[in-house]
Parts: structure tokens; C-alpha cells; sequence
């Protein structure tokens, strides 16, 4: 009753809607705002998470207007869940797209005509490609919703051609609202959308893209498939899940493999056959407890509430793919888990990709800001949520205490020192050679690929015994996330130094890492365990001896020999 005397009538009848038809008490964050301002004619720009409930932005504004309300989406599978969830409702709601027998879509184009229909859901290509927008013309129209309008842009993996010309609504019909929605917060994308879709004066609900109950987890890689089975025993047996992987091949793999071990798992990729890929999705969504494992293929559309996790193998492409694929964990508000592991050839797959790129410099600057802004995320020590919203443009303020980072924040230790000698080795065996040989060096292994590679003298001075092969493996890891390394233009896995190095080397910048394994922090080089080098302890003690007998005729430690001037 309050609401009704101090709202203007607009907002009071949106309200009844929203209980009546829709079953729900209050509005969510700007839901009220945007549904205000479409009512009255507006045209808008709508960003909001996954889940935040952009649908009711346009399908309220629907009721409450006169005329039919035309929804672009891009996916018919999306189209048949809400036309259907709508219909349960009570909402004279239709779709017309090319899976529809001829019967059907004659039917709901007399509807059309009729003034019968309150949202008709369409294809962009059905919009454009026939005589819908002739027929729309000659009828009410309520408002233009665009949804999952970052189809427009060219860089995102959702594009969709036909949605560049859907400027043409807004010549067609000038005097209609137009609204565009999405998840996707970045902000080229929204200028794309704004200049390709909706008037210059059109206003934005940009929307907080925190998503409170997804707790962020980031992980070193090490046995996957036991880590990935031991997460999902631990924290999410009997629930839904996606995993996604890189390749095809692993999906199937991964959903077999967890499928012995007793987890139920389905396999899906753009190259499974259509009719099967229909039939595992279906089954994602109405059962409960599958696990889906799957490429980037899948997801646009998935309106599953209960998705308990959204687990990663292997590294998304960038920082907005991961933020929405993890977005599909949740939609419930339920606390749901995003966890990623990811490992040395990853940023070294990835960082390789990005310097083979054909395409021009322009892009790949931003390929370059889109990458480090991932690998920043991944190798923070602070809390994640300030830089996962940060790239969106979000400032959040203090920590989430709720996410890996704050709950158990990660140690750090000095790694300067460390990090000289092994940028100084990789350049002492010519830069072309992988973490392997480079730590094999450093570990001062005598084998046969470093007799072959004339690496053994090298080798012999073992500069870095004080740390054991994974500490290494850790600090190589960080030094290529942060640029110091790179990997060499050959691409024959080979790490190179980058320019960015020259600092740290002459000493002018120190460097923290974080501690990836606490157990082996570099205490006292003395008291490095045998078994952390691998190697016979007399052949390490000769190893040694002859380190120190090398050291002292040259007159200087051991290290300091790989400080090369010409390096600095
Ligand atoms: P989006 O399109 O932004 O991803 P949806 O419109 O599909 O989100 O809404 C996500 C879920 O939230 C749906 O189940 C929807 O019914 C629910 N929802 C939306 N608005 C409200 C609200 N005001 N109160 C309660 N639930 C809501
Ligand atoms: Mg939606």
C-alpha cells in the first residue's frame, strides 16, 4: 500500500506484475529503475551478471505497454525455455523460428496480427530475412529487447553477423524503445554495443558484476584428473558441474575417465554429432548430478539454477570468458565453487599463441592486456574479487574473505636472487631450451642431453641445489606469468628473456613470488635433501666439490659466474 501511494502508477503496476505473474515479492538491484524507464519510453542498455534477472527488464515493460514486445535471441534452444517458462505463467508468449513446422508459424503470425501475442521471441536472421519487420510495422510493437547483445561484437566468441544490422530497427521504427542486455562487462564490447544497436541517447543500468556466492579458487596444476576428482568427491558429490577443457578430445576423455571413478559424466563439443550434443544438454538440465564436461562450445544460454561448480582444466581465453563461464555456476544464488587449475605450459601455450598471432599490432596489444590481465588474476596474492571486477571497471573495496586467496592467504618470499640465476642460465645455454634442461642445469645433473648440448661444464657449477625442481618449476612459472620470460620465437618450447628482466638482473627491482609450496621455501642451502635433486648423493658431493674447486681458482661464488656483463 506504501508503494502505491508513493511510486508513480507505472512502477505500482509493475509490481503486481512481478507478484503476479511472476510469483516474486521484490525487485532485484536496478530491475526496478530499467523497468521505469523502458515503461516510459526509454531506450536502454542493460549489463548485469548471469543470473541477475535480466529477462524481467524487457518482459514486464512487456505486459505493461501496449503492443506486442519483439525479443531478439540468439539461440532457439533459449528461445523454446523462455516462450515455454512464460507460457506456464500465463504470458501470451510465441516464438517464430526456422525449427518451427509451417502450421505453427502461420498460426502465430494470425496471432501476431490479431493483437494476441504480448512477446514474440525471434532469430536475428528471421527478423531481418523475411517479411516480420513489413508486418511489425503495420501492428503495436511494445518495445525491441536485444538479448545476449554482445553477439554483436566481432571480438567475442558469440558473434553473430546478423546482429550488426539490427540498427536497422531503430530507422525502421524510430519511436520504439530499444533495449540491449548482456553479461558481457567489457568495455569495448559495450561501445560496440551501443554504437551498433541502440540511439546515442540511450541509457545505461550498468549493474554490480560481483556474483557474492561463487567462491574463486585458483590452483596449481599437477595430476588434473585426480585433482578435479578429488575437488569434486570432497565438495560436490551428487551435484551439477561443468568442466571445461581445452580440446575436444579431452572432454571425452575426462567424462569417461570420471565416469569410472563413479561420477555420472557427459561429454560435449561442437564436434559431436548435432542430434547427440542436444541429447547431452537436455540431459544437463533436467537431471541432477551430471557433470558436463565440455569446451567453450557450450554455454550461452545454459539456464540451470543449481549448477554447484564450474570447474577449469586448462586456462579460459581471457579474463571475460572465464568470468562468464564461471558465471554459470549459482544462477540459484546458492554458494557455488569456481575452480581453475592451470600450470607452467599453460601460460607458456598461451603466452606462445599470443606472439604467433598473424593479426595487426593494434590487436595484439590488446591480446597482450588481455592476457596479463588473466595471468594477473591467476597469480594474485590478494583477494581476486578486486581484480576480477577490476577489469570490468568495478572498484571493490577491501577483501571478500571468502575466496582462496583470503581464506588462506599465500605466503610470498623473496625470490630475487633465485630468479637472477635462472634468467642468467637460461641465457648461459642460449636461450633456446625448455624449464626442463634450464633446471637440470641449475640442478647440476650430468646426462646425456646436456653432454650433448655441451651444457655439462655449465651444469657442473649447480647453482641452484638450494631449491628443489618444483620451487624452480614455480619460479620459472611466475617469471614467464609476469614477462619477465617469454617463450622463444621458434616455438619449439624454448624459454627466452625478456626485455622487462633487465631491472631485476641489475639488481635495480626485487621480486616476490608467491609460494606455491610451502614445504620447500629455500631455507638454507645446506640443508637441501638429496632426494630434492634427484641424484646419487656421492655424485651430487663430487658435483659439489668440484663447484667449490671451480669456484675458488676463478675467485668468485659459483653464481656470480652466470652474472654476464653483456646481460645488463
Ligand atoms: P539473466 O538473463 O540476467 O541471466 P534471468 O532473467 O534468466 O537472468 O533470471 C535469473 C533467475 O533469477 C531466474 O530464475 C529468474 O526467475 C530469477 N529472478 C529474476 N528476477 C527476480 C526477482 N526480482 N526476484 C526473484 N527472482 C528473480
Ligand atoms: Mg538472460
Amino acid at each position: 500500500m506504501h508503494n502505491a501511494m508513493s511510486s508513480p502508477p507505472a512502477v505500482t503496476e509493475a509490481g503486481q506484475i512481478l507478484e503476479s505473474v511472476f510469483g516474486y515479492s521484490q525487485f532485484r538491484g536496478r530491475q526496478a529503475e530499467i523497468i521505469e524507464h523502458v515503461i516510459n519510453g526509454g531506450d536502454a542498455l542493460v549489463l548485469m551478471p548471469t543470473g541477475g534477472g535480466k529477462s524481467l527488464c524487457y518482459q514486464i515493460p512487456a505486459l505493461v505497454r501496449s503492443g506486442v514486445a519483439v525479443v531478439i535471441s540468439p539461440l532457439i534452444a533459449l528461445m523454446t525455455d523462455q516462450v515455454s517458462a512464460l507460457r506456464q505463467q500465463g504470458v501470451r508468449a510465441a516464438a517464430l523460428n526456422s525449427s518451427l513446422p509451417a502450421e505453427t508459424r502461420a498460426e502465430t503470425e494470425r496471432a501476431l496480427q490479431a493483437g494476441t501475442i504480448d512477446l514474440l521471441y525471434v532469430a536475428p536472421e528471421r527478423l531481418l530475412n523475411s517479411d516480420l519487420m513489413h508486418r511489425l510495422s503495420a501492428i503495436d510493437v511494445a518495445l525491441f529487447a536485444i538479448d545476449e547483445a554482445h553477439c554483436v561484437s566481432q571480438w567475442g566468441h558469440d558473434f553473430r553477423p546478423e546482429y550488426q544490422q539490427l540498427g536497422a530497427i531503430g530507422e525502421r521504427f524510430p519511436h520504439v524503445p530499444r533495449l540491449a542486455l548482456t553479461a558481457t562487462a567489457d568495455q569495448r564490447t559495450r561501445e560496440e554495443i551501443r554504437s551498433g544497436l541502440l540511439p546515442d541517447d540511450a541509457a545505461s543500468f550498468v549493474s554490480s558484476f560481483d556474483r557474492p556466492n561463487i567462491r574463486y579458487e585458483v590452483g596449481l596444476k599437477e595430476r588434473p584428473r585426480e585433482q578435479l576428482l578429488a575437488f569434486i568427491r570432497s565438495r560436490h558429490a551428487g551435484e551439477s558441474g561443468i568442466v571445461y577443457c581445452m580440446s575436444r578430445r579431452a572432454t571425452e576423455q575426462i567424462a569417461d575417465w570420471l565416469n569410472t571413478r563413479g561420477i555420472p559424466a557427459l561429454a560435449y563439443h561442437a564436434g559431436l554429432e548435432q542430434t547427440l550434443r542436444a541429447h547431452h544438454q537436455a540431459r544437463f538440465l533436467r537431471e541432477e548430478g551430471l557433470v558436463m564436461v565440455a569446451t567453450v562450445a557450450f554455454g550461452m544460454g545454459i539456464d540451470k539454477p543449481d549448477v554447484r561448480f564450474v570447474a577449469h582444466l586448462d586456462l579460459p581465453k581471457t579474463l571475460e570468458a572465464y568470468y562468464q563461464e564461471t558465471g554459470r555456476a549459482g544462477r540459484d544464488g546458492l554458494p557455488a565453487d569456481a575452480w581453475l587449475v592451470y600450470g607452467l605450459q599453460d601460460i607458456y601455450r598461451i603466452r606462445q599463441m599470443g606472439a604467433e598471432s598473424s593479426a595487426g599490432e593494434g590487436h595484439k596489444r590488446r591480446e597482450k592486456q588481455r592476457l596479463e590481465a588473466l595471468l594477473g588474476f591467476c597469480e594474485t596474492h590478494e583477494c581476486r574479487r578486486p581484480t576480477l571486477l577490476g577489469h570490468f571497471g568495478e572498484h571493490y573495496a577491501g577483501r571478500c574473505e571468502y575466496c582462496d586467496n583470503c581464506q588462506s592467504p599465500p605466503r610470498t618470499w623473496d625470490a630475487a636472487d633465485p630468479a637472477r640465476r635462472l634468467l642468467s642460465c637460461v641465457y648461459r645455454t642460449g636461450q633456446r631450451f625448455g624449464a626442463a634442461h634450464v633446471i637440470d642445469v641449475l640442478l647440476g645433473q650430468d646426462n646425456d642431453r646436456i653432454r650433448q648440448r655441451g651444457h655439462d661444464q655449465l651444469s657442473t657449477f649447480a647453482i641452484g641445489t638450494d631449491l628443489s625442481r618444483s620451487t624452480w618449476q614455480s619460479v620459472i612459472r611466475q617469471l614467464l606469468a609476469h614477462g619477465y620470460l617469454e617463450p622463444d620465437p621458434e616455438g619449439h618450447g624454448g624459454l627466452r628473456l625478456n626485455d622487462a628482466c633487465r631491472p631485476l638482473l641489475r639488481g635495480e627491482q626485487g621480486l616476490e613470488l608467491r609460494e606455491d609450496l610451502p614445504a620447500q621455501r629455500p631455507q638454507s642451502r645446506a640443508r637441501v635433501a638429496a632426494s630434492d635433486v634427484a641424484m646419487a648423493p656421492d655424485t651430487w658431493a663430487a658435483l659439489r666439490a668440484q663447484r667449490r674447486r671451480l669456484a675458488e681458482t676463478e675467485g668468485v661464488p659459483p653464481y656470480v659466474i652466470f652474472h654476464d656483463a653483456t646481460l645488463l
